[in-house]
């Protein structure tokens, strides 16, 4: 964006020096300065501009901050934002941090989070390579004295929905992956079954987005049909993907 403006103003200054009587108080030299310095301002100034990594860590930082849901800042541990490739082929979505994830600011850390990174390693990823979020930044506060994770409330939600469409519009993921139906209502604003909503491509803002089960229903559902299901579903965004399957893959859970 840079360079060719100042290649312009650089060109006109060239013109003018060579068609004025009047002389330009710019010499050659320093009309050079300003060519070999054009370069370096301009990937400089555009790779701030333009790097995932610093427009995620500026939506981060407000994050933070948040204060949106009162009573959720005040009972959160700290927020929990997202992690992963800011160049992300596929975006994971899930509902939002349970006690473990407000306790380590990472979300997807707990039991379900490590039998999502185990499927993300089947898939032939490694959990770097993919971008994970929750709909909701802090953890549902829970009566005092209470255990266990609440879902969150559709207000909630979508109180906090904008961050996540800030990431998603930064990462701008060839997929989009939501765990559960809590986390299509996020997304979507829609109800519905996972029994309808599962196993076929819907679109988020024209992005494909696949619709599987939360990896804590596996947990507590641990039949292999309910784990093949989720995996046809993996196998389907590898297919839109166009990455290579092998047998070994093609064969899970059967
Ligand atoms: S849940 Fe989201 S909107 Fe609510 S306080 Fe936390 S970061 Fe802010």
């Amino acid at each position: 964006m840079l360079r060719p403006a100042l290649d312009l103003v650089l060109s006109a200054l060239e013109q003018i020096q060579e068609n004025s009587e009047k002389k330009l108080c710019a010499s050659r030299a320093a009309i050079d300065r300003l060519f070999q310095a054009a370069p370096l301002v301009s990937s400089n100034s555009e790779s701030l501009r333009e790097s995932k990594v610093d427009r995620l860590a500026a939506v981060q930082a407000r994050v933070a901050v948040c204060t949106k849901c009162p009573h959720l800042a005040c009972s959160r541990t700290q927020t929990v934002f997202g992690v992963g490739n800011p160049d992300a082929e596929i975006m994971f979505i899930g509902e939002a941090p349970g006690v473990e994830e407000d306790a380590q600011g990472e979300p997807f850390v707990g039991r379900a989070g490590q039998l999502l990174t185990k499927i993300i390693r089947a898939m032939g990823l490694a959990r770097e390579d993919v971008y994970i979020a929750n709909i909701l930044k802090c953890r549902p506060d829970l009566p005092p004295g209470s255990f266990g994770n609440r879902v969150p409330t559709p207000l909630e939600m979508q109180t906090c929905r904008p961050y996540l469409v800030e990431q998603i519009d930064i990462i701008q993921p060839e997929v989009l992956v939501a765990l559960g139906a809590v986390a299509v209502e996020g997304l979507l604003g829609t109800r519905g079954t996972m029994r309808e909503l599962r196993g076929r491509w819907h679109s988020y803002n024209g992005t494909p987005l696949m619709i599987t089960y939360h990896p804590a229903y596996l947990l507590r559902n641990q039949s292999p049909s309910e784990k093949r299901k989720v995996w046809e579903d993996m196998l389907q965004v590898l297919e839109r993907l166009e990455r290579p399957i092998t047998e070994k893959q093609r064969n899970y859970f059967l």
